[in-house]
């Protein structure tokens, strides 16, 4: 309803006309990645075919072209983040390198003996691994804050946890297997009352709500650009300046120093001292095409209109019999992970990949707090902007046909 039109949205899509096992495809698997709009492919095809030349060396034509062209994406990713400088913008691959960018840089110049870091049971693994590794290094702990039985964190849980020894608080802002949206504001400004630098794993978030890094105060920020239809293979850290200026590098080699003797190496400054080898160019610019293509829609306009999709597809998921949503917080972003009473995930998945809807089922990286609802795993449908109410019509219908054929068959 409203000015956003999703049956537009979905025409600016070509995989969304793709037909599988003889049925129109319904991507439902937006939270493991979206697809990519014209614009972006266009751009990626633009690029190989007038600008590709790796960047920054070579004086002629072509390298001040892809250099142009990658230093504007990272203009573009400063933008969409309100980031006060591109200086503040490194690429990486995705959010997994990224957060282990903050974790062996940042972590192993700060994290001492006895120092605790703290995030919460919502985390995906790729913000749990790294901080255990760097915990084991460093005999550091790593403490968790625990949630309640909607799936959100229990705010005074998570405060218990701050105090002195806390260096590091790490936390994501939407939760990638159960939707639910955290009070990132609330929960930096606590942990920075307690004097820890805050690391927001924003993969889930950015492309369902505006994002102002400044706003949110935190020290770093990381996301992947295959989850806000850019391609697989680039992603972004957010480093503030006051912790980038004296972070030492995490991988050595070209693009990243100041000088190099046999003796000694200086470094480059940020973003450069965090981006060694040649980058992901052709991807970056990708990836800013996409950021464009999101601003064109408007981001208030995306979250306003998932959560109406989301709302009706609550209320026609609660119709199908034996079906239990994991995670009811009221503050969710394009997530409805569930489970069906008899049936194994892996199974609905199945089925429901015969009728054309790709949905997830698993444990979607996120053991923990699944563990947490009693469960191994669930039926993950995510939402976009292209999907439209008849996606949900689909899935639900598909679901009641799924249980009616189970009931009748007397399993
Ligand atoms: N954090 C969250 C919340 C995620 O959902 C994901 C991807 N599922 C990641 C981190 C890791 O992202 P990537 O696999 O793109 O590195």
């Amino acid at each position: 309803p409203g000015l956003f039109d999703a049956n537009v949205v979905k025409r600016d899509f070509p995989i969304l006309e793709e037909r599988v096992h003889g049925r129109r495809l319904v991507w439902l698997d937006n939270a493991a990645t979206t697809q990519k709009p014209q614009a972006v492919i266009d751009r990626l095809a633009y690029y190989y075919e007038h600008e590709n030349s790796n960047v920054h060396r070579a004086a002629h034509a072509l390298a001040a072209r892809a250099t142009d062209a990658y230093e504007a994406a990272r203009d573009k990713v400063r933008r969409f983040l309100n980031a006060p400088s591109p200086k503040n913008i490194i690429f990486v691959r995705g959010a997994t390198e990224g957060i282990n960018l903050v974790a062996q840089s940042w972590g192993r110049r700060n994290i001492a003996a006895g120092d605790e870091i703290v995030i919460t049971w919502l985390e995906h693994h790729a913000n749990i691994v790294p901080w255990q590794q760097l915990c084991a290094e460093k005999g550091a702990r790593l403490r968790v804050a625990p949630v309640n039985d909607r799936g959100e964190v229990i705010l005074e849980e998570y405060e218990r946890l701050l105090g002195p020894k806390t260096r590091l608080v790490s936390f994501t802002q939407v939760s990638n297997a159960l939707g639910t949206i955290t009070p990132a504001r609330e929960m930096v400004d606590m942990a920075h009352r307690y004097g820890a630098r805050v690391h927001v794993d924003g993969a889930q978030a950015v492309s369902h709500m505006p994002v102002d890094v400044q706003q949110l105060g935190c020290e770093f920020y990381t996301f992947s650009g295959h989850k806000i239809f850019a391609p697989t293979g680039i992603g972004v850290v957010y480093g503030s300046t006051d912790e980038l200026e004296i972070m030492p590098p995490w991988q050595g080699g070209g693009n990243m120093i100041a000088d190099v003797t046999f003796e000694k190496t200086t470094y480059g400054p940020p973003p450069s001292r965090f981006e060694a080898g040649t980058g992901n160019i052709a991807d970056a610019v990708g990836l800013g095409a996409a950021l464009d293509y999101v601003s064109s829609l408007g981001l208030v306009n995306i979250q306003r209109y998932e959560h109406e999709l989301r709302l009706y597809a609550e209320e026609r998921l609660a119709r199908v019999p034996g079906l239990r949503m994991i995670g009811t917080s009221p503050e969710k972003a394009g997530v409805l992970s569930f489970v069906l009473d008899g049936l194994r995930t892996e199974d609905v998945g199945g089925l429901l990949d015969q009728e054309g809807i790709a949905v997830r089922s698993g444990h979607h990286c996120a053991q923990p707090i699944l563990r947490r609802f009693g469960v191994e795993s669930t039926v993950r449908a995510s939402l976009a902007p292209y999907n439209t109410y008849e996606d949900i019509d689909a899935l639900v219908a598909a679901l009641l046909r799924l249980q009616a054929g189970r009931s009748s068959r007397g399993i």
